[in-house]
């Protein structure tokens, strides 16, 4: 069997300040850079990645790869249409290539939330180009990520959209090998399946969707459970709940199920479980937000010498959802409140790090640190700091969300103040790895008061180590309180949050 293999992510928040150019999927971040050609086929060896997954599966089976192109890019706002058009032409002039030679499936590795400054729904347009070209009989499937703002064109122009189900997401790379299982059976004699498709009437902020938690988990454990079940006279293939990414003003925002079957029965039953499933939560979907000071406070009055960390999301600037990664609203209350044995990471400020670098460990530097990209409204802070260490920021991410990436974070430097640590980056990274903090010689679970600038991935690593978990609303372009965003191109009827108001038009 011949298969082409490529992949085009890009979660896209419309509210955040920089677009993704060509170079920002040109470049290596924590996933590798642009790959093409046989080097596509290498490059993602042993990490958790859905395209390695379904690598691997292929090699084991011996089938013949086809390598398209591959890239992805930090989330940000819209994918500008010079870097969306150069990478589609690389897929298409390598997928044209393909066909020539024989071409019996394709496996794209989707992330389901792309916005381009032309086209509001990214994959339908992905999908669609490339199902003008190969036709309807050959079979295209593509995985995508949980956070999916899943469109009816997209569940049009493929034949299966399968998503992952965990958030942290430990599971892409067993995604890829999912969508390898469904792709080689629709090549093997499994008939050509019913597809149904259901959207979501509310919103659920990205805190709230995480997995190890309820209520995702009892719904998740669902989606499992009706892989191959009977429905009926039809069996179902699989099934998804892409819990959506919020921070987007387009019609499609918001979560959805899809499912697959052997009969439309069967298909429409099995999403229409999981839709009233979903519908019935969403109470349980609601989340308590702390202010910075209250958590910062919180943080220095229950925690201890042992017993680990009190962890705080500083969600609102989670480079993995739009944010700079460099807003300094926690860290001036860590200051503030003189917090003992803190640490807080990453932070992107590539000036302070290589300054902090130069004058050397050891040094006392004065900086004005952080805030710099405009990503809220805020100020540097201002202060003299100890250069704790300086990194290279090249190390082996070792957790389960990151584990196997090889980070390139550039220079990266620790400044100390009193008990308070800051991890200083020079490449922006959502802190979801405990080596993040030891590569500049930090262990977390000695750690008080521990600051992720994440919203849920941590959870994977840092889960284990925290005494207590708070999501605090500190300034940054990935607002937490959904209310609050400027939405005008929502469709009619939506709840902005679970049991909150609906977007009026
Ligand atoms: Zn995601």
């Amino acid at each position: 069997m011949r298969i082409a293999v490529g992949g085009f992510q890009h979660e896209t928040n419309t509210f955040a300040p920089t677009k993704a150019d060509y170079a920002a999927f040109a470049q290596s971040d924590s996933w590798p850079a642009l790959q093409r050609g046989p080097a596509l086929l290498t490059a993602f060896a042993d990490m958790n990645v859905p395209i390695t997954g379904f690598l691997d599966a292929a090699k084991a089976d011996s089938q013949t790869l086809l390598p398209l192109v591959w890239c992805s890019a930090t989330p940000s706002a819209p994918v500008t249409d010079d870097a969306f058009e150069r990478v589609m032409g690389m897929m298409l002039e390598d997928l044209a290539a393909a066909l020539s030679t024989g071409l019996d499936g394709v496996y794209l590795d989707l992330h389901g939330a792309m916005v381009t400054e032309t086209y509001e729904d990214g994959e339908g347009e992905i999908l669609a180009r490339v199902r003008r070209m190969i036709g309807s009989d050959i079979p295209l499937v593509a995985s995508l990520d949980l956070h999916a703002n899943v469109s009816q064109r997209m569940v049009d122009e493929a034949d299966a959209l399968i998503a992952y189900r965990t958030y942290p997401h430990v599971d892409m790379r067993d995604t890829g090998v999912r969508a390898h299982a469904h792709l080689t059976g629709l090549l093997s004699g499994l008939p050509r399946q019913a597809k149904a498709f259901r959207k979501l009437d509310y919103i659920i902020p990205l805190t709230a969707q995480c997995t190890l938690i309820e209520p995702a988990r009892h719904i998740y454990a669902h989606v499992a459970h009706l892989d191959g079940k009977m429905l009926g006279n039809g069996e179902v293939s699989v099934t998804s709940f892409a819990t959506g990414f919020p921070p987007v003003d387009i019609s499609m925002n918001g979560p959805s199920v899809f499912a697959y079957a052997d009969t439309q029965s069967a298909a429409d039953e099995a999403a229409g479980e999981l839709a009233d499933m979903v519908t019935a939560c969403e109470p349980r979907f609601v989340e308590r937000l702390w202010s910075a000071r209250d958590a910062v406070a919180h943080a220095i009055a229950t925690s201890s010498d042992a017993g680990g960390p009190v962890v705080l999301a500083d969600t609102q600037d989670n480079p993995g959802a739009g944010g700079n990664g460099d807003t300094v609203g926690i860290l001036r209350e860590m200051l503030l409140q003189d917090a003992p044995l803190a640490a807080l990471g990453v932070l992107y400020d590539p000036q302070a790090a290589s300054m902090a670098a130069e004058a050397g460990e050891g040094a006392s530097i004065t900086l004005s640190l952080g805030a710099k990209t405009g990503g809220a409204d805020e100020a540097p802070i201002e202060e003299t700091f100890e250069v704790a260490k300086v990194g290279s920021g090249n190390f082996l991410a070792t957790g389960p969300f990151y584990g196997g990436s090889h980070m390139s974070l550039g220079t990266t430097v620790l400044l100390r103040k009193g008990g308070v640590h800051v991890v200083v980056s020079s490449r922006k990274a959502q802190c979801a790895d405990q080596e993040m903090f030891r590569h500049v010689g930090i262990e977390p679970s000695r750690l008080r008061v521990l600051v992720v600038k994440s919203s849920v991935h941590f959870r994977a690593d840092f889960g284990p180590i925290a005494r207590e978990v708070l999501v605090v609303e500190s300034p940054g372009p990935n607002v937490a309180d959904l209310t609050r965003l400027p939405f005008r191109h929502l469709r009619k009827g939506l709840r902005i949050t679970p049991l909150g108001p609906a977007f009026e038009g």
